[in-house]
């Protein structure tokens, strides 16, 4: 029997150059804060390439990557036939600021997928999909306040800061400072899987209330599915009180299901948001819904969105490439590779006594360290939870060559490319890891 892996840390001399380096260049020498590894500590990798399920860093590190650039990889890194669309694109022209076959193209491939979806507006960020969904919503309804919950993460809209998750669950902020009391007064914010709170809200508020915005499964707070009619819960609620439903499927849209987590579970949302999966890993996103709310947006109606680069054709060819890429065969796979990751990480805990829970979004997943054997199933819920085990077990995997969500409160991403040897190379990591995760002192135990 070949010997357990010897878990030594890699050289990262080369990254913490760049790091001190970058830091005088960009506020945390990163330009997104989970980058900086600021719940787990150490030094960020830089990367310089990555190719099928494996990351290369400055140092020449290699990793298996099981966070795919916060979803959108599927399919792998630098997947051939993606590659040469973007390639082929590029040699084009690289924007035009006038319309294209492509954003037709893309735009029918989601109408195709997500029944409750016939029309689309392509824009450049998931934040900008849902600032625009808000936005569309507050003008077709002519009312101002939006419900979402607690530990639901929607982008950086201001008015959506407000408790929530990834980022700022990681750092610890209730919201941001910069949104203005303005922005957030008309947010009501809601613990999540709790509809008799959300009956409360709108018998004291549903006049005013323009939509309810949620996550279709979350994912930012770790991950936490609606607990069953919760979703069509909201759907009844919002249909009673004239208010829309926004379906937040950036993360788990085209991912979960071909046609994301409405494929699994399939409640209707009046308006939805996409990125991650649907770009390719290019920036592009899109917000979509009904026709006679989506017909409320210029250059037909009242409400203003507008965007240079949006439906960038690079962007654009990145993300059908990925689509038609995406058969019935990778999902299946992208399921199987999430059942497998999430039983191995959890037979190395158990073997090596660390309590835990599992859980699942669709194929997103994640850890919780508790002692309960309770569904978790809000944000207050994870915040209970052992995340001070997290960095150990973090750090102990990357050692080992597995690049794990550096964060308890993100989700694990898989893609289809995972092969042989990135099993292999996970499973090799794995009892160190559990075994520092066992280690690991609560703040305050120990000297
Ligand atoms: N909505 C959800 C559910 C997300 O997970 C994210 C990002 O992780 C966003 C919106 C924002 O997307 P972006 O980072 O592209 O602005």
């Amino acid at each position: 029997m070949a010997a357990p892996a010897e878990n030594t840390a890699p050289s990262t001399a080369r990254s913490e150059e760049y790091l001190a380096r970058a830091a005088h260049a960009t506020p945390g020498g990163v330009n997104s804060p989970v980058r900086a590894f600021s719940a787990v500590g150490g030094t960020p990798r830089f990367i310089t390439s990555a190719s099928g399920s494996t990351l290369t860093d400055v140092d020449g590190n290699t990793y298996v990557d099981l966070v795919c650039s916060w979803g959108p990889m599927i399919l792998g890194h630098a997947h051939p036939a993606v590659v040469d669309a973007v390639r082929t694109a590029a040699a084009g022209g690289l924007s035009f600021g006038a319309p294209t076959v492509g954003e037709i193209e893309l735009a029918e491939e989601i109408i195709d997928r997500v029944d409750p979806v016939s029309r689309v507006r392509l824009v450049n960020s998931g934040t900008e999909a849902t600032m625009s969904a808000v936005r569309l919503a507050r003008g077709f309804t002519g009312r101002s306040k939006i419900v979402k919950f607690s530990g639901c993460y929607h982008g950086h809209v201001d008015a959506l800061l407000a408790d929530a998750g990834s980022g700022l669950a990681t750092l610890g902020l209730p919201t941001s400072p910069g949104v203005t009391g303005a922005s957030a007064h008309d947010t009501i914010v809601l613990p999540y899987n709790d509809l008799a709170a959300v009956e409360a809200a709108f018998a004291e508020h549903g006049a005013d209330i323009a939509a309810v915005i949620t996550e279709a499964a979350a994912g930012n707070m770790g991950a936490i599915a609606p607990i069953a009619g919760f979703n069509a819960g909201l759907r009844a609620i919002t249909a009673q009180h004239g208010a829309l439903l926004i379906m937040d499927e950036v993360m788990t849209g085209f991912r979960v299901s071909p046609a994301g987590y409405y494929g699994l579970d399939g409640v209707a949302g009046d308006l939805y948001t996409f990125g991650k999966v649907m770009s390719g890993g290019l920036p592009a996103a899109a917000f979509g819904g009904r026709t006679d709310i989506m017909e409320h947006l210029a250059p037909l109606g009242p409400v203003y969105q507008a965007g240079t680069l949006s439906g960038n054709p690079v962007a654009v060819a990145s993300g059908l490439a990925t689509l038609r890429n995406a058969t019935a065969d990778v999902y299946a796979t992208l399921d199987a590779n999430a059942n497998r990751i999430a039983g191995m990480v959890g037979d190395a805990l158990t073997a090596a006594g660390v309590a835990h829970r599992v859980q699942f979004s669709g194929n997103l997943f994640s850890f919780f360290f508790t002692d309960s054997d309770e569904p978790i199933v809000d944000y207050a819920g994870v915040k209970k939870t052992q995340t001070w085990r997290f960095a150990p077990f973090f750090h102990a995997l990357l050692a080992g060559g597995v690049y794990a969500p550096p964060s308890a409160f993100e989700a694990w991403f898989v893609s289809a490319a995972l092969d042989d040897d990135a099993f292999s190379r996970i499973a090799d990591a794995l009892p160190a890891a559990a075994a520092a995760a066992a280690a690991a002192l609560a703040p305050g135990e120990g000297n």
